[in-house]
C-alpha cells in the first residue's frame, strides 16, 4: 500500500490555528504513508498538480487530503486521483477546516493530528470500488405551479423531457397570479403570467395535477416513485364548459382565498378568470350537497360523489418550487390585523386590481373612505421576537410599487412608508424609489411597535424618525402590513417526505449556498424560487431555469452511475429476515437464504448490515474495521484528556457541523467526528470497541424523526444496558437528533456533552479491556 498525505494551509484559514508542518511530521512515518506534503491551496492548479506528480512518482494507490469539508471539494479531488489512475474511492478527505481550524484556537494542531491519523488508518482499509451504471427514468416531477414551477416545467418540456406538475391549489399561477402589476417595470402581472400558464395547459409533455400533493417518495435518485394524493374536484375537466351556471345557483358563500378573503366566492367556483385548468371546482368542505349545480350544469360535468385519488408517478428527478405564505396574523397582534382598517400587502394587490382599475375609490374593509395610508415594512421580518429574523427581500420594492400605483389612481391619497432600512438592490430599483419620493410619498425611517385604534375608527401610528430624531404621529384610515414571507404550510412535512433538509430559516436548504444553490442535499432533487428563500420574480425565474438545466443534466441520456456504497453479500445468511425488517426503503429481500439488494432503491444507510447477526452483509469501505481503524487514529495519544467520538450521519449532522464551522462557533477540541453514510451502520460492538480503544464518550448525531434515528435510539438503549452491566457509566453514550436549522446550537450540545464526560473522567484501563471483550 502506498498512501500520499496532502495537507492544505488554505491561505491561513487552516494554518492560522493549525501548524500544518507539525501535522505532516506527526503522520509521515505512519504505516503505509509514502509521502506527506503541505501546500498553500490544495484545490488550486499547483496544489492538484502536486498530488498528480506524487501519484505518478511515488506510485501511490491511495490518497488522503486534509483540507476543507468533503462536502466542498471531495468530488474534485476524486476526479483528479482517478485521472491519475487511483481508484476514486481510495481517497480519504479529512476535514481540518470547518471541524478544526475554524472552531478551535488552542489545541487545534493536536486535534488535526488525530483527525489525519484517523484518516490514514481508515485509508489503509479502503478497497477499490466500481460504480454501477443503471437506466434511469427521464421524467421530472415539479412540485408547485407558481412562476418558478411553471418556468422550470416549460423549459424541461422544450428540452424534450416529460414533466408531471403537482399543484396543491385548484389552479396553477401561485402568488404572481394574485399580483396587479410587477416592480420595477409596472408591467401587468396576469398579462405576462397567463400566457405561460396556458402553455402549460396545452403542452403535451406536461401532465398537470391540481388539488394534489406529494405524500410519499420512494426509490432513489434517477428512479424515484412519487405517491400523489389528488383531492376530488367534483367537476369533470373535459366536460366543463366554463359557463358559470353552477356558480350562479350555488347557495353557499365563503371567503375567496385568491382574493385574500376580501370578497366571497361560492362553494362551486372558478378560482380566478385566468385559472389553469380553466375549469370550475367544488369546495367539498363547504358544499351543502344541495344538488343545484348538478341540475344547472348543461354539460353534466358536476359530480358530487367524486372521490379523492391516489396515483403513483415514476420520475428521475424532482424540482421543488413551493413558494411561500405570509406570516400568520396572530404573530402581528400589536398591529391589530383584525381591525377593518388593517390589511396585508397581498390584499392591497387585490384591491388595486378589483377596485382601483375599475375606477372606484379605496375603502377599508367596513366601507370607510381612505384618504391616508401607512405602510409598515418589516412586519414580522428582521424581528426574531415576533416573527422571523431574515429580511423578506421584496417588501421594500413591492410597497413602493403599490404606493406609486395608489397615487396614480387616487392622487389625493397621503401615503407614509415606515421603514427599517430601504433595501432597493435590484436593477432599476433605485430609480423606482426616487420616482416614489418625487410623487410625494413620505418615507419615515422608523419601525412602529404597534398601531392604535382611535374612537373615530381611524388608526394612529406613533414613531420616532431615526434620521431626524423627531416623533411622528400620524392618523390614517388604512394601515398596510408588509408582512414577512414564510415557508408555505406543510413545507417541513414535504421536506421530510422528500428526504431533503431545511435551512435555519425553514426554507429548503441548498447543497452549498454559494457553489451549488439549486441542488438540495439529496441527489436528483433541486429547488427553485422562494422555496429556497425570499426573492422576487426575476430571481425566481433564474432559479427555475437553473433547476431545469440541473435536472436535464442529471437525467442526461437516461443512464446514471450509482455510487458503490450499497450492501454486498459476503457471508452465509440464515434467512432470518431482520435485514428486510430494518430497511427503510424496502430495498432488500431474502430469496431462500440469500439477501437480494435492489441497488436503485437502496440508500446505502447500512441498517441491514448492522442488523445481520451472521455478518452476511457489508457496506464497502464503511466496514466495522474501517470505522474502528479511524477511531484508533482519532484517540491515539490522548492520555491526559477525554476524547469524544461523534458518529454523524453524512447528510444532515455532518452538514450542521460544517455550518457551525463556517459560522466560526467554537466547541471543545475533545470532539472528533466520524462521517458515516448514516448512523444505522453502527452496531453495539462498534460502540463498545470505540470506548475500548480509547474514546471516553460517544455522541451519535442522526436526522431527527427519521427511521435511522429510531434505530439509533434503540442502539443507544442497548449499549447503555451493556455498559451498566460492565460497570461503565451509561451516560457516556448520547444521541442527538439533528435538523439543519439548529446547527448553531450543535456546538452547545457538544460542549455540554463534553463537560459531562469530563466530569466522568477517562475510562479506567481495566474497563477498556472488558469493553474490547
Ligand atoms: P409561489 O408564487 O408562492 O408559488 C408556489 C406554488 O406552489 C403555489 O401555487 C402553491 O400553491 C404551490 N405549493 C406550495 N406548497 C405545495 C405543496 N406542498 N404541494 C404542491 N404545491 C404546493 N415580485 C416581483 O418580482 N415583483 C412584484 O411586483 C412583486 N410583488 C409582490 C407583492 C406581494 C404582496 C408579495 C407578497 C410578493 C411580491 N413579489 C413580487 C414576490 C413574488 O410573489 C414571488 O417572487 C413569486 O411569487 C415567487 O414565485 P414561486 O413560484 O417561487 O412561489
Amino acid at each position: 500500500m502506498a498512501l500520499g498525505v496532502f495537507i492544505c494551509r488554505c491561505g491561513g484559514n487552516i494554518s492560522g490555528t493549525v501548524n500544518c508542518e507539525d501535522v505532516r511530521d506527526a503522520v509521515k512515518d505512519m504505516e503505509g504513508v509514502t509521502t506527506a506534503q503541505v501546500t498553500d491551496f490544495l484545490c488550486s492548479k499547483p496544489g492538484l498538480q502536486m498530488i498528480r506528480n506524487a501519484i505518478q512518482r511515488r506510485k501511490l494507490d491511495r490518497v488522503l487530503v486534509a483540507c476543507c469539508s468533503p462536502h466542498m471539494h471531495e468530488k474534485m479531488f476524486q476526479n483528479v486521483v482517478e485521472e491519475e489512475g487511483v481508484n476514486r474511492y481510495q481517497l480519504v478527505h479529512v476535514n481540518v477546516r470547518e471541524h478544526c481550524s475554524w472552531i478551535h484556537e488552542k489545541g487545534a494542531t493536536e486535534k488535526a493530528v488525530n483527525l489525519v491519523k484517523g484518516g490514514v488508518r481508515r485509508a489503509l482499509t479502503l478497497e477499490p470500488l466500481q460504480e454501477k451504471e443503471v437506466e434511469l427514468c427521464r421524467d421530472v416531477l415539479v412540485i408547485g405551479g407558481g412562476v418558478a414551477g411553471i418556468t422550470a416545467a416549460l423549459q424541461l418540456s422544450e428540452g424534450g423531457f416529460r414533466v408531471n406538475m403537482v399543484e396543491r391549489n385548484p389552479s396553477i399561477g401561485g402568488r404572481m397570479a394574485q399580483l396587479s402589476k410587477t416592480f420595477p417595470t409596472l408591467d401587468c402581472s396576469p398579462c405576462i403570467l397567463s400566457p405561460r400558464m396556458a402553455e402549460v395547459e396545452n403542452d403535451k409533455n406536461i401532465a398537470l395535477y391540481t388539488c394534489a400533493e406529494v405524500v410519499d417518495l420512494t426509490g432513489g435518485p434517477g428512479n424515484y416513485k412519487a405517491l400523489i394524493k389528488q383531492k376530488a374536484r367534483g367537476v369533470d375537466l373535459d366536460k366543463c364548459l366554463k359557463c358559470g351556471r353552477c356558480t350562479t345557483v350555488c347557495p353557499t358563500g365563503v371567503p375567496n382565498e385568491f382574493e385574500e378573503g376580501l370578497y366571497p366566492r361560492k362553494a362551486i367556483y372558478l378560482p380566478f378568470p385566468q385559472a389553469v385548468p380553466s375549469v370550475y371546482v367544488i369546495d367539498f368542505e363547504n358544499c351543502q350537497r344541495c344538488g343545484s349545480c348538478v341540475e344547472a350544469c348543461p354539460a353534466k360535468a358536476v359530480n358530487l360523489d367524486d372521490e379523492d385519488k391516489t396515483l403513483e408517478l415514476d420520475v428521475g428527478s424532482v424540482i421543488v418550487a413551493t413558494g411561500f405564505d405570509l406570516i400568520d396574523d396572530a404573530k402581528l397582534r400589536s398591529y391589530r390585523p383584525e381591525h377593518p382598517g388593517v390589511v396585508n400587502a397581498l390584499q392591497v394587490e387585490r384591491l388595486i386590481e378589483n377596485e382601483l382599475t375599475e375606477g372606484k375609490v379605496l375603502t377599508t374593509k367596513d366601507g370607510g373612505r381612505v384618504k391616508g395610508i401607512a405602510y409598515v415594512l418589516c412586519a414580522g421580518s428582521r424581528d426574531p421576537h415576533r416573527g422571523v429574523s431574515y429580511c423578506s427581500a421584496v417588501c421594500c420594492p413591492y410597497s413602493i410599487k403599490q404606493a406609486i400605483l395608489l397615487k396614480k389612481y387616487l392622487p389625493y391619497l397621503k401615503i407614509y412608508i415606515y421603514y427599517t432600512d430601504m433595501r432597493m438592490i435590484g436593477r432599476g430599483f433605485e430609480d423606482f424609489y426616487r420616482e416614489a419620493r418625487e410623487k410625494g410619498i413620505v418615507f419615515i425611517h422608523g419601525r412602529p411597535g404597534d398601531v392604535t385604534p382611535l374612537p373615530n375608527g381611524n388608526l394612529e401610528i406613533l414613531v420616532e424618525d431615526i434620521d431626524t430624531g423627531l416623533m411622528f404621529r400620524n392618523e390614517v384610515e388604512l394601515v398596510v402590513l408588509s408582512s414577512a414571507m414564510v415557508p408555505p404550510a406543510g413545507a417541513a412535512k414535504l421536506a421530510s417526505t422528500l428526504g431533503i433538509a431545511l435551512g435555519e430559516d425553514f426554507f429548503i436548504a441548498s447543497k452549498h449556498v454559494k457553489l451549488d444553490p439549486i441542488s438540495t442535499l439529496r441527489a436528483g432533487i433541486f429547488a427553485a424560487g422562494v422555496a429556497t428563500g425570499c426573492k422576487d420574480i426575476h430571481d425566481s425565474v433564474i432559479d427555475a431555469r437553473a433547476a431545469a438545466s440541473h435536472a436535464a443534466n442529471f437525467l442526461g441520456e437516461g443512464r446514471m452511475k450509482l455510487d458503490p456504497f450499497k450492501p454486498v453479500v459476503v457471508g452465509e445468511c440464515d434467512g432470518c429476515g431482520l435485514c428486510v425488517e430494518v430497511c427503510p426503503r424496502g430495498a432488500i429481500s431474502v430469496e431462500g437464504e440469500t439477501p437480494v439488494i435492489d441497488v436503485v432503491s437502496c440508500n446505502g444507510c447500512g441498517a441491514c448490515v448492522s442488523a445481520c447477526s451472521m455478518g452476511a452483509l457489508k457496506l464497502p469501505n464503511y466496514t466495522k474495521e474501517a470505522i474502528l481503524e479511524e477511531v484508533k487514529g482519532l484517540v491515539d495519544g490522548a492520555d491526559d484528556d477525554v476524547v469524544v467520538i461523534g458518529f454523524y450521519d453524512d447528510n444532515i449532522s455532518y452538514t450542521a457541523a460544517d455550518n457551525a464551522g463556517t459560522a466560526r462557533i467554537h466547541s471543545p477540541t475533545n470532539m472528533r467526528i466520524v462521517r458515516t453514510p448514516s448512523t444505522a451502520i453502527l452496531d453495539k460492538d462498534t460502540i463498545l470497541k470505540s470506548l475500548g480503544y480509547g474514546a471516553d464518550g460517544i455522541m451519535i448525531c442522526e436526522v431527527e424523526e427519521s427511521h435511522e434515528e429510531e434505530l439509533a435510539e434503540k442502539l443507544v438503549d442497548d449499549v447503555r444496558g451493556e455498559l451498566e452491566k460492565m460497570g461503565v457509566e451509561p451516560e457516556r453514550v448520547f444521541l442527538k437528533p439533528m435538523v439543519l436549522p439548529i446547527f448553531k446550537v450543535l456546538p452547545q450540545f457538544i460542549t455540554e456533552f463534553t463537560d459531562t464526560i469530563k466530569k466522568l473522567g477517562k475510562i479506567p484501563e481495566e474497563k477498556r479491556e472488558k469493553l474490547l471483550g
